[in-house]
Formats: structure tokens, sequence, C-alpha cells
């Protein structure tokens, strides 16, 4: 006998682009991992603490340094005041920290409502965790979220509200009226919001991140998740961090207490001497990421995608109809793979009921000599795709 869930589940989207991705030699712009651009000075700082140690268990909420430098990273950045005592839990990636929080604080038959185009994650935590996902969908070309969409989807069984900002896959910030919504629903229905926020420091273009985290009347209510492995370039590492008030952290702190306990030490004080790098480290991510976006956008738009503007995140998504209205965008993606040599990972992955194909998504955090040999290849796809339409 196995569990019903996870026995029945395929292999994810990411995993299987990046395979097939291995295997025909294509450029991989599919799963969402950066190339050469971890900061030296935490590669070194691992390789310091490595030699140093201690190498046994840490303190269940994670090491004080980086504790401290979650809380003073949020300061210096986003103006919140967090208490790192009391108010941080270091986990192992975002993903141990979304299903710390799932395992939690849902009881079994809650509701948890779910943004589409949605992280694959989500869905298969929140109903592990005995808890049901209930999809609110955004819908290109806007992806708006209103207070309308969410009442639609409440019930007396409504517990949370899972956000994800900036998100994956659609690089969108929430703005102002989007939380404003947010923070009328959840105060009107007494919900709490587990928001995901490993896009943090990846805003383009002079943009703010928000967070309802933020918002003094949701602040209690927010349970913030960050990940290293975003902001560091680093998504092997899988350190993660949760910031909340300390009455909704104490229960997920409980679940990491069951799930893995602790992260590796050397790992935890690199990524406090990474949170504690100057201003200049984080204006540079933004700025050579947002280099990269505009190679990457121009070159898809050459080659006839329509492009929605990228705000924040390593991801741009492009609608792809242009080519074959009809064509499945899984089906798309391994064409592309198989006669580009490029492979993105199609939207539909994101949607319960897979039934928004219009849009393919690509990831530009890659090497800037990565990004024009795709495109190149790309525009030499579109050329031959316009010979063999003429001939
Ligand atoms: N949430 C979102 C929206 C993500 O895109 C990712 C990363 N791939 C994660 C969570 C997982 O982060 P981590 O690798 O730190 O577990
Ligand atoms: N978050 C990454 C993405 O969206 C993938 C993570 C994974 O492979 N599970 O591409």
């Amino acid at each position: 006998m196995v569990n019903s869930l996870f026995g029945a589940a395929g292999t994810s989207i990411f995993e299987a682009m990046s395979r097939l991705s291995a295997e025909t030699g294509s450029i991989n712009l599919g799963q969402g991992f950066p190339e050469a651009l971890e900061p030296q000075e935490l590669i070194e700082a691992a390789v310091a603490a490595l030699r140093e140690g201690p190498h046994q268990y840490p303190p269940m909420m994670g090491i004080p340094a980086l504790r401290k430098a979650v809380a003073d990273n949020t300061q210096r950045f986003f103006g919140e005041a967090i208490d790192w005592e009391r108010e941080v839990l270091v986990t192992s990636g975002a993903t141990e920290a979304l299903a710390d929080a799932f395992f939690g604080l849902l009881d079994s038959g809650d509701e948890a409502i779910v943004l589409e185009p949605v992280y694959d994650a989500y869905n298969m935590l929140i109903r592990r965790a005995g808890g049901v996902p209930v999809p609110v969908r955004l819908e290109p070309p806007h992806w708006d979220l209103t207070a309308e969409k969410l009442e639609a989807a409440i019930t007396p069984r409504t517990r949370i509200i899972v956000l994800n900002t900036p998100m994956n896959p659609i690089g969108k910030i929430f703005d102002a009226d989007e939380l404003a919504a947010l923070r009328d629903v959840v105060l009107k229905h007494g919900l709490t919001i587990v928001s995901d926020e490993v896009y943090e420091h990846l805003v383009f273009d002079g943009a703010r991140h928000n967070s309802p985290f933020f918002l003094p009347e949701l602040r209690a209510r927010t349970v913030r998740i960050g990940s290293a492995g975003k902001t560091f370039s680093v998504t092997g590492w899988k350190v993660g961090y949760v910031t909340a008030d300390a009455r909704l952290l104490q229960p997920i702190a409980r679940a990491h207490q069951f799930i893995t306990f602790t992260t590796p030490p050397a790992l935890q004080a690199a990524v406090a001497v990474g949170l504690n790098l100057p201003d200049s480290y984080f204006d540079g991510l933004k700025t050579g990421l947002a280099v990269r976006r505009d190679r990457l956008v121009a070159g898809l738009q050459r080659a006839g995608f329509a492009v929605d503007p990228v705000q924040a995140t390593y991801f741009a998504v492009a609608d792809r109809t242009a080519f074959a209205p009809d064509e499945d965008d899984l089906e798309f993606s391994r064409r592309l793979t198989l006669e580009a040599g490029v492979t993105p990972v199609p939207i539909s992955s994101f949607y319960g009921k897979r039934d928004v194909t219009s849009h393919v998504r690509f990831c530009f955090a890659k090497r800037t000599d990565t990004l024009e040999e795709a495109v190149r290849r790309l525009s030499a796809w579109r050329d031959r795709q316009r010979w063999k339409v003429a001939s």
C-alpha cells in the first residue's frame, strides 16, 4: 500500500523538462535556476564555516546569526522591525517552510485558497496536510486579483489564503490595491495568509516589493517565507526562512521540529553573511537580472512571441499562440526543445485544470552568452517556420 496522493503523483514539470533538455542537449530555460550568479563572498563564507565547524545539530529555530540577519535584512530593505528571537524560523528551503506552514496551520477539511497559476508544491502539501486547495484563477492578459474573485471562493471552511508575491511564473508584483482587497477579505473572514516571497529581492525598474506582512492590520496574520536559493542564486542550498508573529510561528516551528528539525549550520552561517552584504550586492542583482531580462524578452519578441512586461522574478511568460493556436503548450514546449534547441515550461502545468495553454515560461537568470545563443536559436527556428510555410 502507498499513500494515495503521492503514490499517484507524476514527475514535476520542472524535472521532466530538465530531463528532456539534458537528453536533447537543448538550452534549458525551463526549470528556474540561475547560472553563474552566486556571490563569491557567500561561497567563501560557506567554505570557512565548513572548515571551522561546528558540524552538529544547530538550534532548532536556526543559528542566531542567521535569524538576526533575516530580521536586519527585512528592516533594512522593507522597513519592518522583526524580533529575531521570537519571530524567525530557519528551514531547509522555502519548500520546507511551506510544508511546515500547511502542516502547522491546517486541520482536516480546512480550505486554503491558492491563486492560479500556482507553484506546484502548494496543492500537494496542502492536501497532504489534510486541507483542500481552492483555486482562484488569475488569467492573461492582466492577471488581476480582485476582492470579488476572492469572495467567490470563501466558504465557512476557508482558513488561509496563499499568496506568492512576486509571483512565479508570471513575474507579477501584487500592487497596493490588490493587497488592500486581500486585507479586506482576510479581516472580514478572520483568515491567515501564507505569503511566499522567495523573489522579494528580484524586482526591477525601481519597483518595490510589498507584503501583507508590512501592512499593520495583517502583520499578525501573515506567515512570510523567503529563500536564500533565490536571493543568492544558490537554489541547491535549500536554506529558507519564515517570519511571523510568535503565536503564529509556534505551530509552524513544531511542524519543522518533526520534519527536518534543522538545516546545515555551515550553509546557515554563509547565508547570514549574504543577507548582511552591502546594498550594492542587492542593487547589482536587480540590475544584472534586468539586463538579462531585456535581452531575452527582446529576443523572444523578435522570434514572434508576445511577451508581457516582467516586473520581478527571473521568469518571462510568452504568449505562443501566434505559432500554433491549437497545439497544447506542453506539446509546444517539447517541440521547441527538439526543433529549436531551447526549453521552456508550459504554463498549463500551473493550473489545476491545465486548460490555460496560451503561454510558456522562460528563465532569464542565465549567463549572457547562454541567453544570446538561446535567442539566436529561436530566431533561426522562427525563420525555418516561415520558410516551411512559404514553401
Ligand atoms: N516558492 C516558489 C514560488 C518558488 O518558485 C520556489 C522555487 N523554486 C520555491 C518556493 C522553493 O524554494 P526553495 O528552493 O528554497 O525550497
Ligand atoms: N521553483 C523552480 C521553478 O519554478 C523549480 C523548483 C523545482 O524544480 N521544484 O522553476
